[in-house]
């Protein structure tokens, strides 16, 4: 079983990744296509079937056993159809049909891209050794996924965990998804931007208005770029207490390029769950940066296509338990 592969597709609005995985959750072919995301729904899918082809012609394809995706969601499991917010293409398509077809009637496990970076962060990253865990990718949207008794609870449909869209601002704005004072419409990178620009922040010589320059404008002191990351910060904690107080989770792993802010985020993200994470049983809760980075999607699609042999029976017993660092 050790040497068994899992193929992995990664499908996000900008690039459409594939890969053969090994049970130590090294990628040893990787193969990548930017996605036509304003195209009709058959490019889109021409471009994943060339990512198949791609990584099926490597001599090792003969090995694997499974096929995990990781999708940008909404996707639903059951029907294996997904419907990402960025590929307008593509509404209720029958992916896992399709991408079945197209190798030969491999199995394919299908979750949404929160669920597949959570599967990742367990099996090899910050959530390693946890038994219940939250990880999230705060990135251009907010969205997560759950470990739960030692196991990935991808939920019937695979969508489990989006914390990006509960509500932490009852009167809140208005979010793209229906709902109203979402995390997402608080916390994501765009929406840090948005918020500092309207607080009279302005972005330097090269115009980068992004929230990896409103981070860089905190870390020199700038008061509305600072102020911009602890509304994040707080809408991120009021989330993660919310989820630990129903299903008391030990560790929330936070990822995604607005992560990368580091103590901007991270230090307020810290202060604001102490205001709302407040019962004995979710006080001690640890934060922590993912550590799977870019290839998240790929290693967490992989370890979902292969749920019954990656949770922590194979991890070594001395390191099982040994939390990651609390920054
Ligand atoms: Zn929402």
């Amino acid at each position: 079983m050790h040497n068994d592969l899992v193929a992995a597709l990664d499908i996000g609005g900008t690039k459409i990744a594939g890969a053969l995985v090994d049970g130590d959750g090294k990628i040893l072919v990787q193969a990548r296509r930017p996605t036509p995301a304003t195209e009709d729904g058959e490019s889109v899918m021409r471009a994943v079937t060339e990512v198949l082809a791609e990584v099926g012609a490597s001599p090792l394809w003969t090995r694997a056993t499974a096929l995990g995706i990781g999708s940008a969601g909404p996707v639903d499991a059951a029907a294996g159809t997904v419907s990402p917010v960025n590929v307008p293409g593509w509404r209720g398509f029958p992916l896992v049909e399709r991408v079945r077809l197209a190798t030969g009637g491999l199995p394919v496990t299908l979750v949404g891209d929160g669920v597949a970076m959570t599967a990742a962060e367990h099996w090899q990253g910050a959530a390693r050794g946890y038994d219940n865990a939250l990880c999230m990718v705060v990135s251009t949207g907010v969205g997560g996924g759950l470990v739960l008794g030692g196991k990935l609870h991808p939920g019937p449909s695979g969508n489990s965990g989006h914390i990006g869209h509960i509500s932490v601002d009852l009167d809140g704005d208005l979010c793209p998804c229906g709902g109203r004072g979402c995390v997402e419409r608080i916390a994501s990178g765009p929406n840090i931007a948005r918020r500092a620009l309207e607080g009279g922040w302005r972005p330097g010589p090269d115009g980068d208005t992004s929230a990896a320059a409103v981070a860089a404008a905190a870390r020199t002191g700038d008061a509305v770029a600072i102020a911009s990351f602890e509304r994040a910060a707080q809408a991120l904690a009021a989330g993660i207490a919310a989820t630990a107080t129903l299903v008391e989770i030990g560790i929330a792993v936070v990822g995604g390029g607005v992560a990368n802010a580091g103590d901007v985020l991270f230090l307020p993200l810290r202060r604001s769950l102490r205001e709302y994470a407040t019962l004995s049983f979710v006080r001690n809760l640890t934060v922590a940066p993912a550590l799977t980075g870019t290839n998240a999607g790929l290693v967490g699609a992989a370890a979902a296509a292969a749920l019954g042999r990656v949770p922590a029976a194979q991890i070594p017993a001395d390191t099982a338990m040994s939390a990651p660092t609390a920054l």
